[in-house]
């Protein structure tokens, strides 16, 4: 599904991914582990092809696609779907009028009819049996004053309205608390599907301990220093990062 060659990315001239590469397939959840500053926040964004970031070599394809050829909102209605770290506050903007919006703006780009509120209604409730949650969030303005846990149920209802095929998930280096962090991986697995993909980006390993990878990688330094399966994330719970760091072969 996801096959990334080789990437190189800078940031403001300072190159942040140095020749990383990754393959993921669909139905897999693939944990992204690395220390601060490794570049993990910088791959998710160049996925969802946010601004300020230069790809100076490799290639990205996304079902047989060149994902990095594509605009953002391509990228969106082609699948990719990237939660946001710190997600914004739109105060006043009612939360279902804006995730309506962003669904069918996904629709109308992809040439599928738009859902008009008696449709949408009917998916959001269906949603919201899926991932037992009330409906509460949704009368309120988007992500206004909501708690650590509320934003990231919002995020994972988001992801299960929108229905995409890889989901990006990063989460705060500063760690969830636990009330999010289970939010986020209840809504993980209720959603995990043989046609969908997950890249679960984590500092942390306690969020493995909900959500089962397939694949986990560490990220550092800017490239895929480690893959292995969930028993890496154990280890590197053991020992740190300073046993990978060891393992980073000098740049010249
Ligand atoms: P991680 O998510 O693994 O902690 P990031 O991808 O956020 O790492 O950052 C990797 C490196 O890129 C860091 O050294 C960071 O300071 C730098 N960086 C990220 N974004 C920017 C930016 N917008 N401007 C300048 N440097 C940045
Ligand atoms: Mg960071
Ligand atoms: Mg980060």
């Amino acid at each position: 599904m996801l096959k990334i060659e080789n990437l190189h990315v800078s940031v403001a001239g300072k190159e942040i991914l140095k020749g990383l590469s990754l393959d993921v397939q669909a139905g897999q959840v693939h944990a992204i582990m690395g220390p601060n500053g490794a570049g993990k926040s910088t791959l998710g964004n160049i996925l969802a092809g946010r601004e300020g970031y230069e790809v100076t070599a490799g290639t990205v394809s996304f079902d047989g696609r060149d994902l990095l050829e594509l605009e953002p909102e391509e990228r969106a209605a082609a699948g990719v779907f990237l939660a946001f770290q710190y997600p914004v506050e739109i105060p006043g903007v009612n939360n279902t009028y804006f995730l309506r919006t962003a669904l069918n703006a996904q629709r109308k780009a992809r040439g599928e009819a738009e859902l008009d509120s008696m449709q949408f209604l009917k998916l959001v409730r269906q949603k919201l049996a899926v991932l037992h949650l009330k409906d509460e969030l949704l009368h309120r303005g988007v992500n206004e004053g909501f708690s650590g846990g509320e934003k990231k149920r919002n995020e994972i209802f988001q992801l299960a309205l929108l229905e995409p095929r890889l989901a990006i998930l990063d989460e705060t280096d500063s760690g969830l608390d636990i009330d999010a962090l289970k939010a986020v991986a209840d809504g993980v697995n209720a959603l995990r599907d043989a046609g969908r993909a997950f890249l679960v980006i984590t500092h942390y390993q306690r969020l493995l301990d909900y959500i089962k990878p397939d694949v986990v990688h560490v990220l550092a330094d800017g490239r895929v220093v480690e893959t292995g399966g969930p028993e890496l994330a154990l280890q590197l719970e053991e020992h740190g990062y300073a046993w990978v760091k060891d393992r980073i072969a000098p740049q010249a």
